[in-house]
């Protein structure tokens, strides 16, 4: 599929975060914005006010408190924002609904992603993926992936498969600043893995590691490196227990 993924030039990735390890995407062209998973209002208000940039656009990536919470407030801020998100009847504010192939083009800016669906994590979660960039929420980690608290280990492995097929170059912007931890799992199932040490050494001083190349995950990520959900399930359940 990455062949038909849009190439967005002239667009900035910035992270802000939230709460203690989420991160709240910032994607910039010009002086418009368009916030990934606001689960927190205010280091988004503070930033976008900073940077004085015209939040356009909202894409949310699955239903968790931690990822929209933040979103009433940034509609009483920026009241023509737009919001796309999953199919779901508990959220409270109007947005525009978006399923596996749809391709969107960001209202007001030239910012095109496309969408993948990968439950899991849960149910609702979907992906937004051009041709260089994947956002993917709480589906994939740097060297890990979301806990399952609604989809079955099947499928989430496919959900993981779908995202091994793009482009080895993709960055990865995922939601949460878990690598390190992730790393020391890898490694006590991995320990002979020369892309796996390389990486443990390369980050041991890096605050920030997002985002990461969906090459080094296929590499060094355990979870992208089974060969079916049996094997899937089994690394998972080591990992809920490390
Ligand atoms: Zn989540």
């Amino acid at each position: 599929m990455h062949s038909l993924l849009t190439q967005n030039n002239n667009i900035n990735i910035i992270p802000i975060k939230a709460f203690k390890d989420n991160y709240i995407w910032l994607i910039q062209e010009k002086l418009n914005g368009i916030i990934v998973d606001p689960g927190d209002a205010k280091p988004v208000l503070t930033k976008l006010e900073k940077e004085k940039i015209n939040l356009k656009a909202i894409l949310i990536t699955h239903k968790h408190h931690d990822h929209i919470g933040g979103i009433e407030e940034l509609i009483n801020n920026y009241p023509n924002v737009k919001i796309y998100g999953p199919e779901n009847n508990q959220f409270g504010f109007k947005y525009q609904i978006v399923k596996e192939g749809d391709a969107i083009t960001v209202s007001g800016t030239k910012v095109k992603f496309n969408i993948i669906e990968t439950p899991g994590h849960t149910l609702d979660h979907i992906v937004y993926v051009d041709k260089e960039h994947l956002f993917c929420g709480d589906t994939l980690f740097a060297c890990g992936c979301g806990k399952l608290f609604e989809g079955t280990h099947d499928e989430m492995y496919k959900s993981l498969l779908k995202i091994s097929s793009l482009a080895p170059n993709t960055k990865v912007y995922c939601g949460h600043e878990y690598t390190k931890e992730n790393i020391k799992f890898a490694l006590s199932m991995d320990a002979d893995n020369y892309e796996l040490n390389e990486r443990f050494r390369r980050l041991q001083d890096v605050e920030i590691t997002i985002p990461s190349l969906l090459q080094e995950e296929l590499e060094t990520n355990p979870f992208l490196r089974v060969r079916n959900s049996e094997e899937f399930k089994l690394i998972r359940k080591r990992k809920d227990e490390f």
